[in-house]
């Protein structure tokens, strides 16, 4: 019996490939399945069992991206119900308020920072757009930098507090009617049921020469992770399985699989030279935080282990 706040992915979410493999098959309402989301849920909002029955969390990998998706993903309903009622809107906000540092809002002025140089233009004459915004802090930093400012956010309580702080809000179908230079996604596309419809959606909105940022989480070990299943392990250990976290993070990327599903939205990879994201880095605090910041744009242009990338449309002059 197929669960009504389910739907189903038959084919690669990433490339529309149908040549898949299961790596994972359990039902939701049963531990250890039913256990990792109540002691996730429990700390965060009201979570009901009665959306758990009758469907599995199944893992499949597309033999031709090596996306690793769960086959069986919440509807735009439960979706909703996941992150307004599981995910307590006020919960969220108070932990934003408390635990959001110098260091966080440093690193998106980097960010900023950098993409403005890359983009060598001056700030006034660009446009930014944070899709999935949250409480819209990044794009308030971006507005803080000159920057026109827009962003896109589900959530009612997030959209109002981030137009409160004049962030203009852009709704999913408006998203063709604007022209970016710049759009932001970031740990966005993870929780994305059809990612590869999406971004030929934000794509409409790029102008020729504008870019757009994927960042999702990073898991290169995430076969040891699979083949452990260890479902007690702490988020940010070795062997934590929020990389396929239930429910949430039902996409987990491959460097291929980003690369893959740009190319079938006719887009391209883009690299930030080194140097520009070496010359606006901010924070120098700590022998730690100086190796991190020297590794960083090695990590990301050379040795090609992070998932976060630049793309633009195909076929333009360099
Ligand atoms: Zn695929």
């Amino acid at each position: 019996m197929h669960n009504q706040y389910y739907s189903y992915r038959d084919r690669c979410p990433a490339c529309n490939s149908t040549i898949l493999k299961e790596l994972y098959r359990k039902p939701y309402d049963k531990p250890p399945i039913s256990e990792y989301l109540e002691s996730f849920y429990s700390l965060q909002g009201d979570m009901k069992v009665e959306y758990l029955k009758d469907a599995n969390f199944t893992l499949c990998e597309c033999e031709d991206c090596c996306l690793i998706f769960q086959k069986e993903v919440p509807n735009d309903y439960f979706m909703k119900v996941i992150y307004e009622k599981w995910l307590d809107p006020k919960k969220a906000f108070r932990q934003h308020k408390e635990n959001d540092d110098l260091e966080l809002y440093g690193y998106y002025a980097h960010e900023i920072s950098t993409i403005i140089a890359y983009l060598h233009k001056v700030p006034s004459k660009l446009s930014f757009f944070d899709f999935g915004m949250g409480w819209g802090k990044w794009a308030l930093m971006a507005k803080g930098f000159g920057c026109e400012s827009y962003g896109s956010e589900l959530s009612k309580e997030r959209m109002e507090h981030a137009k409160s702080n004049g962030i203009k809000v852009v709704t999913w179908d408006e998203i063709p009617e604007h022209k970016f230079d710049f759009i932001n996604t970031e740990q966005v596309f993870e929780h994305i049921p059809n990612p590869l419809d999406a971004l030929i959606h934000l794509k409409k909105s790029l102008k020729p020469d504008g870019i757009l940022k994927i960042s999702v989480p990073t898991a290169n070990n995430i076969k040891h992770r699979l083949k452990r299943m260890d479902w007690k392990a702490k988020r940010g250990t070795r062997n934590s399985l929020n990389p396929v976290a239930p429910l949430e993070h039902i996409n987990c990327y491959r460097r291929s699989s980003l690369i893959k599903m740009a190319e079938l939205a006719s887009m391209e990879e883009v690299v930030i030279p080194m140097k520009t994201q070496y010359m606006y880095t901010t924070n120098w605090c700590g022998a730690k935080r100086v190796a991190k910041n020297m590794l960083l744009p090695i990590y990301k242009n050379i040795l090609k282990r992070k998932n976060y990338l630049f793309f633009r449309n195909h076929h333009q002059a360099l």
